[in-house]
Parts: structure tokens; sequence; C-alpha cells
């Protein structure tokens, strides 16, 4: 058997995927079965912040392997402690939960902001608000989170405690809180997988306004946005807000599982010994391949992804077959006039690999992606658009 056949014989059949093995790479170029050299825009969906086989994060990663690779959250083990220094420092959060997963990070953000108002304010306020259109995770309760039908429908009962709130819709925020005994908002700053919409900045705003008057909990999924991907570290920066929890995973790990669970002053002593665990979370070989990530975010890199994003969206925007562009930073979605696949499965044909979210093409492309090859790169997808 083929690789494609092995895989559709044994692998449980909950991925489309494309007609392509992919084998071997360095940076943002990656190749293929048939040795075919693709330009990769798409990261493994954000995940590879500094390309394939990054000789930093090799490092890194490599040398915490020949250490120890596990030790169990019994014990103590520097990268772990190394990392959430880090990000507390760079975020004005204080605490750090780790975890292996989004659905993970987003799991821990959820039972922190329960406990946090069982605590505080009785056990009956129990009630997140998510968003409309968001996407928080597969977990039977990260989907709960979920604002999207579509992913329910075959999974009921879901778990109890979400209303989805309209994102945009202050008036529809405000009656949801009255009429519902809320302990946290939760909301992605730029919907990914919903599109790649960024929330209105009067509309993060209100949030904050609303939860700060109501002593509600502010909960920023960053799993997909963080990590410098929209041209800040974390993506609440961009909007000039402190989240009381920030969630990351996805580009922090550069490909190695890995979640984090940021928690600001007010819920930073809230999870307490035996309240919450990961065997695995916290692991020393992604934590230290993490903390290299992190420390490589830096005011130049940042920089440098802005004008990246500049770049793609000036080339795009007013190309032929192109009616608009979404997001921040290198989280970019295209709205084509042709169907999104079409323009995809071309991009795929002439060696360049995009995404889909909803009905758009989403680029993702490594934050040192190299300006030659982005340029490539946006060359083939105006033409794939145009066509
Ligand atoms: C990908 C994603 C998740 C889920 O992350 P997993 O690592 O797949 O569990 C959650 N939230 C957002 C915003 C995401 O983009």
């Amino acid at each position: 058997m083929n690789i494609f056949e092995k895989d559709s014989a044994f692998v449980a059949n909950t991925y489309a995927r494309f007609p392509v093995a992919l084998v071997s790479g360095k940076g943002s170029l990656v190749y293929d079965q048939n040795g075919k050299e693709y330009i990769d825009m798409s990261t493994g969906i954000a995940v590879n912040t500094f390309g394939i086989a990054d000789n930093e994060w090799i490092n890194a990663v490599t040398e915490q392997l020949t250490k120890i690779q596990h030790a169990s959250n019994l014990y103590y083990t520097e990268p772990c402690a190394q990392l959430a220094q880090i990000l507390c420092e760079r975020t004005g959060l204080k605490k750090v939960f780790f975890s292996n997963s989004g659905a993970e990070a987003n799991e821990c953000a959820i039972k922190t902001a329960r406990k946090y108002a069982a605590d505080k304010k009785g056990k009956d306020y129990t009630v997140i608000i998510t968003l409309k259109n968001s996407f928080h995770g597969r977990t039977i309760t990260t989907l709960s989170a979920t604002g999207q039908d579509v992913f329910h429908k075959d999974f009921l009962p879901l778990t109890g405690g979400f209303v989805y709130c309209e994102a945009g819709n202050t008036e529809q925020l405000e009656s949801l809180v009255k009429n519902n005994k809320v302990c946290a908002i939760m909301f992605e700053l730029v919907q990914g997988e919903g599109g790649v919409l960024s929330l209105d900045k009067d509309f993060v705003n209100a949030i904050f306004e609303i939860a700060a008057k109501n002593d509600i909990l502010t909960i920023a999924d960053e799993v997909q946005t963080g990590n410098g991907r929209t041209g800040a570290l974390y993506s609440f920066m961009k909007y000039d807000v402190l989240p009381d929890i920030v969630s990351t995973a996805k580009g922090i790990g550069n490909g190695l599982p890995l979640g984090a669970t940021m928690m600001g002053e007010k819920v930073k002593d809230v999870l307490v010994p035996s309240s919450h665990g990961s065997t695995f979370g916290g692991n020393p070989v992604a934590c230290a391949g993490a903390v290299s990530v992190i420390n490589r975010i830096d005011d130049k890199l940042l920089k440098e992804v802005n004008e990246k994003a500049e770049f793609i969206i000036n080339s795009l925007k007013n190309a032929n077959g192109v009616k608009s562009v979404s997001g921040m930073g290198l989280m970019l979605g295209i709205e084509t006039e042709k169907d999104a696949s079409e323009v995809i499965n071309y991009c795929m044909d002439n060696g360049v690999l995009v995404i889909k979210a909803k009905n758009k093409v989403r680029l993702l492309p490594a934050l040192n992606i190299p300006f030659s090859l982005l340029e490539k790169a946006v060359e083939v997808i105006k033409k794939g658009c145009a066509l």
C-alpha cells in the first residue's frame, strides 16, 4: 500500500487531506513525496512560527532532549519555569498553566473563570458568553464554547453554560449580561476558523467596559492570533487591552504540542493543587523550544511581520478576482470571486501552500519568511484569484 492507501485504511476518517505527503523542508520551503517544492504559506495552521526545521529551535529542543525529555509535574524543570517567567514579563499577566493544545488551554481558561466566580460571586455564576462564528476547540466543552451550530449537531448534549453573542453587537452583549449569571466573556480578537475576521475596536472596548462594571472576566483565545502572528506578541496588545486570561497554543511550540493559559492579577491564584493538571503539560522539550521562539519575537521581528502584512494586503486588495482582504499581521483572509478551493488548488499545483477559512483563502506564512519567497507566493496567489 502507498501512503495514501495506508492512511485511508487505518487513520480515522476525520480529515479531508490534500493528495500530498509532506516529507521535509527548510524555513518556508517544503517538499512532497515526489520532491516537488512548495512555498509554505500555511505553516501547519499557524504552528511553524519560524518555518520548518529552524536551526535555532532545533538546537534548543535537541539540547533539552539530551538532558531530560519529561519529568511529570511532580518535579521542577527549568524550561517550564523559564518560559512562564518570559511570558509573564512580556505580557503583564501573572501566572501560566501549561498544557498541550489550544483546546486544553481553553479548558483551563474556562475552569479558572468558573472557579473564580464560584469562589467570589457565588456558585450560580457559571455562564460564559462567547461569540457567534467563534472557534475554541474540539473537546465537548470547547465545542460548546464554539459559537457555530455546524460543529455541535452530532455531539449533543453539550456542556451547559454557554451563550452566544453576535460579534460587534454591544446591545446584545449587554442584554446577555443582564439576563444571565455571567462569569466570563471569551473571544478571539481575530476569528481564525470563522473567516479571519478582526473584532471591531469599539466592540472590544465595550467588552472590557461591560466586564469591568460587572466583575466579569475577559478571556482572549489567542491560540491562533498569539505568538507574533498578528504583528504584536499577542493580539490584545494591538487592541490596547489586558484580558484577565489569555490562552495560546499553535505557534508557541513551533511544531511541538504546547498550550499555555496565562492568568492575570485577578485570577492568578484561583487554581490550587489538585484543581487542575496535565501529565505532559509544561514538557521540558516543548518549553525549551518555546523559550527560543518567544525570545526571537522582538520588536524588530514584529516590525517585519507588519511590513510583510502591508505588502500582502497592498498587492492583493485591488487585484483581479479579489473582493477583499481581512485579518491582521500574517493572519490574512482573501475573499475571492472564484470558489476559494479553486484558488487553493491552483496555488498548490503552482507550488504554493495556502489553506481555507470558511469561504476565504487563508494565509499564515512563517513570521520569518524571506521577502523574496513572499513576493513569489503572492504572484501565484494573484494569478490564482484572477484566472
Ligand atoms: C486551533 C484553535 C483552537 C484549538 O486548538 P487545538 O490545538 O487544535 O486544540 C482553539 N482556538 C482557536 C482560536 C484556534 O484557532
